[in-house]
């Protein structure tokens, strides 16, 4: 079952008080850092607003709760792009518009859920839009955003807007600590790998994650000492999912800023690395380390965008870069 992570109470008691007031809007916009909860504390809404018998949050053990923990629920609609297509389609939002106009199958509430929202195409957008211009009886609309700002500025003025800040990391080690951490990784250097993002977090600690962040971090580093070519190291990391590529070269940077700027050694992410980072640091000013950060992040802007690309060849590419910068 769902739940409401520690670190979002204040949002829920806002949401509390919305609803004991009979005020919550139409439209909801939660926002923030991916993999910090979003998507279920949306989930938890859902299921309070579709439960029969609803106390601060749903009872668990209503039809309506049942339905919605078997994901059958006739009055749920969950949008999020199609396998493979990348983004929501004018067509998902039209066919769950038609069915909101009837009235809902179990006579209460009807909550649509978009996943993330800003990957509604511009066509779905507009044909949201027009629903939330008129707001009907009991439906709620919940939009989950990390990137609120790639939002139709009018799609974002009809929504209340429900920020989820990265948490304070007292919070978050101490429910890493309550998960099933390996006895090898504490839980702060999984936090800090993760930039406290608590669910990323949690990805770091399945083993294999956190292989592949090693693997990653080995050969990033190795292109820099010379001992593996940019397209040795590309080719090695053509099948490692971009998005942990960026992760961990993100945190490789920021502990190579923090070696330059003479920071403290426990502030050292990577820190089993650090002899080596002190190598590559040697051969490196902190000028080049911004403007490669600059690199990263366009190659983060490619990889976000919804276009196709060659990952090895992009890896390639920013390992040139990042041999010659
Ligand atoms: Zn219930």
């Amino acid at each position: 079952m769902n739940i409401i992570y520690p670190w979002q109470q204040t949002q829920w008691s806002q949401i509390e008080s919305l609803l004991a007031q009979n005020r919550l809007p139409h439209a909801l916009l939660l926002s923030g850092s991916k993999n910090i909860g979003k998507r279920t504390f949306a989930m938890v809404l859902a299921q309070r607003l579709l439960c029969n018998h609803p106390g601060s949050t749903a009872c668990g053990a209503c039809q309506g709760c049942h339905l919605m923990q078997s994901a059958n629920h006739p009055d749920f609609h969950l949008l999020e792009p199609m396998e493979k297509a990348k983004v929501i389609k004018i067509e998902q939002v039209r066919e769950r518009v038609a069915a909101l106009s009837q009235t809902s199958q179990q006579g209460g509430a009807q909550v649509v859920l978009l996943c993330p929202a800003e990957d509604m195409n511009v066509a779905a957008a507009n044909a949201l839009l027009k629903t939330l211009e008129e707001p009907q009886g009991q439906v709620f609309f919940l939009l989950v955003s990390h990137q609120p700002s790639s939002l139709p500025a009018t799609i974002r003025s009809r929504c209340q807007s429900i920020a989820f800040p990265v948490p304070d990391p007292a919070i978050t080690t101490t429910w890493l600590a309550t998960q099933s951490i390996s006895q090898t990784s504490s839980s702060e250097l999984l936090l800090k790998l993760a930039d406290n993002v608590p669910l990323t977090a949690m990805l770091f600690v399945e083993e294999e994650r956190l292989k592949t962040h090693q693997k990653i971090l080995e050969h990033f580093v190795d292109i820099r000492l010379n001992a593996l070519s940019p397209l040795q190291a590309a080719t090695a990391l053509s099948d490692v999912l971009a998005e942990h590529v960026f992760t961990t070269l993100w945190s490789v940077l920021m502990d190579l800023v923090r070696l330059a700027a003479h920071q403290s050694e426990l502030r050292i992410c990577n820190i089993q690395y650090l002899d080596k980072f002190k190598g590559v640091s040697q051969h490196i000013q902190q000028r080049a380390l911004f403007a490669f950060l600059d690199e990263l992040m366009a190659f983060k802007g490619k990889i976000d965008s919804k276009i196709a690309l060659n990952q090895q060849l992009l890896l390639e590419d920013l390992f040139i870069k990042w041999r010659t910068i």
